[in-house]
């Protein structure tokens, strides 16, 4: 099963599986055709999502949360009144769960039906979040999945995946890599990576950084 690196943010993520693509394109043709639908605020959703918003403010979130304690319970509480007061809600972002991996328990989100997610949080999802084969086996075998993204989760670590809905998303919360001590959240952001906040890989050490 082919995946992005945390580190590859090539075009590949960009494309749609065949099946989807096609579903997706005819839907979109008429609704326009139909004038339910501007295609150039499409584009500025799109636009948006992808390229002002991107994974940028679940990082933060996490790299508060492994600074700040208070937040941290806070986040994993009660979410919506925190990111209400940040501006990270909005648009696939009304109902926000946000799970904490640690070394008893690994969590891992999916969305079987078809490709929510936390916009507001994480921008748009990966090709391969949105692949049928993801979505069909993570639920079925995730550690196995969990193995094909080079995450091998030891066996006394409990793997939990959760079902994303219309109406609810989920944040993971990685666990903090080590050799962190004293970095300031900014510094702690950029290890933040996507895939670790969907439960798809671990927040990177500083080392991996400076390759
Ligand atoms: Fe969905």
């Amino acid at each position: 099963m082919p995946h992005d690196s945390p580190n590859d943010e090539s075009s590949k993520n960009t494309e749609l599986p065949d099946k989807m693509a096609i579903k997706v394109k005819s839907l979109e043709t008429l609704l326009v055709s139909r004038g339910l639908v501007d295609p150039a605020a499409l584009d500025k959703i799109i636009d948006f999502y992808s390229n002002k918003v991107g994974p940028r403010n679940g990082a933060y979130l996490v790299a508060r949360s492994w600074v700040e304690k208070d937040f941290a319970s806070k986040l994993l509480s009660d979410p919506t009144p925190v990111l209400k007061d940040l501006g990270f809600n909005g648009r696939q972002g009304e109902n926000i769960i946000v799970l904490k991996n640690t070394s008893k328990i690994h969590n891992l989100v999916v969305c079987t039906l078809c490709s929510c997610y936390p916009w507001p949080l994480l921008g748009l999802p990966p090709s391969w979040y949105k692949s049928d084969e993801y979505r069909s086996r993570s639920v079925i075998e995730p550690r196995k999945v969990l193995q094909e993204f080079g995450l091998h989760i030891p066996k006394e670590t409990k793997v939990k995946v959760w079902d994303s809905t219309a109406e609810i998303r989920y944040l993971v919360l990685p666990m903090r890599p080590e050799g962190t001590d004293g970095m300031s959240i900014d510094e702690l952001s950029v290890l933040v990576t996507r895939d670790s906040m969907i439960g798809a890989g671990y927040a990177l050490t500083p080392e991996k950084i400076s390759e």
